[in-house]
């Protein structure tokens, strides 16, 4: 968490405010926590950011990406519990950095905001960036991954089908709590081997994925119970409300309303599932 869903519902919101905005400062917060990871220093980011204009605002996976007429480009990647903000801080301690703008005479800011400090910001070159996250670094992104790439790249590992759809250089943007709720619609039992999924499954796989992405983006992603998760205007997202197995051990399955939601872990991590609609 924030997955692919969240990310983009972070850029989406904040994109109306930055592109095409100058910036006039970028600033560190006052802020006493532990410091989120910072490349360059933060006087090197500053004087390198100032009078910037940003061109575009994008999402790369689970990083929100910030491109500049310079050719720089900054990556966001809020890990755990980073968010970008436009309004309403949920806290003020927490404030990491700030983007100063302005854009047709108006001045706004867009502020970085991480409660555990895990995300990271970095300022990269075009050439550094095309090192640190072009070419074949990341998988293709799960909104974009052709259905027979997909299925080819599932057959190439003896990985358990979860935790495949984990590997960000498989298929990039799917998390923890996605990869349950799409296999659980596609039917298919996490801990199936990978590379023994029958064509029809990795096709109800690959359309799973498609499906609820896009709805978990029309909803605004998934708010847990933490809160942590917020838009870019401080307000919850909702597509925890349509979640079927995700943190929902021992609860009836919402699909057959017969079995039991079970609980695993793969790869040191919650897999939630129904053993009566995902059959072995
Ligand atoms: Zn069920």
């Amino acid at each position: 968490m924030p997955e692919l869903p969240e990310v983009e519902t972070m850029v989406r919101g904040i994109r109306p405010a930055m592109e095409g905005a100058k910036i006039l400062e970028f600033v560190a917060c006052p802020c006493e926590k532990k410091p989120i990871s910072l490349k360059p220093s933060i006087k090197e980011l500053s004087s390198r950011l100032q009078g910037v204009k940003v061109q575009a605002v994008e999402r790369l996976a689970k990083r929100v990406l910030f491109k500049f007429n310079t050719g720089e480009i900054a990556v966001f990647e809020p890990r755990m519990t980073g968010l970008v903000l436009v309004a309403d801080p949920p806290s003020q301690a927490h404030l990491r950095f700030e983007f100063r703008l302005i854009k047709n005479r108006k001045k706004s800011s867009v502020w970085i905001w991480d409660r555990r400090g895990l995300g990271t910001f970095q300022l990269y070159s075009a050439e550094d960036f095309e090192v640190a996250l072009g070419g074949n670094v990341l998988g293709p992104d799960a909104l974009l991954i052709a259905e027979d790439v997909f299925a080819s790249r599932l057959k190439k590992t003896n990985r358990e089908v979860k935790v495949a759809l984990l590997d960000q250089k498989l298929v990039a943007g799917v998390g923890n709590l996605y990869a349950s709720e799409i296999l659980h619609e596609a039917k298919v039992h996490p801990q199936k081997t990978a590379a023994k999924l029958t064509k029809p499954q990795c096709k109800r796989i690959h359309a799973a994925m498609n499906r609820i992405l896009l709805e978990a983006i029309a909803y605004e992603g998934s708010t847990l119970s933490d809160g942590t998760y917020r838009n870019a205007l401080n307000k919850d997202g909702s597509y925890q409300n349509k979640h079927r197995v995700y943190a929902k051990g021992d609860e009836t399955c919402l699909t057959c309303h017969k079995s039991t939601v079970i609980r695993i872990v793969q790869a040191q991590r919650s897999t939630f599932f129904c053993a009566r609609c995902q059959k072995r």
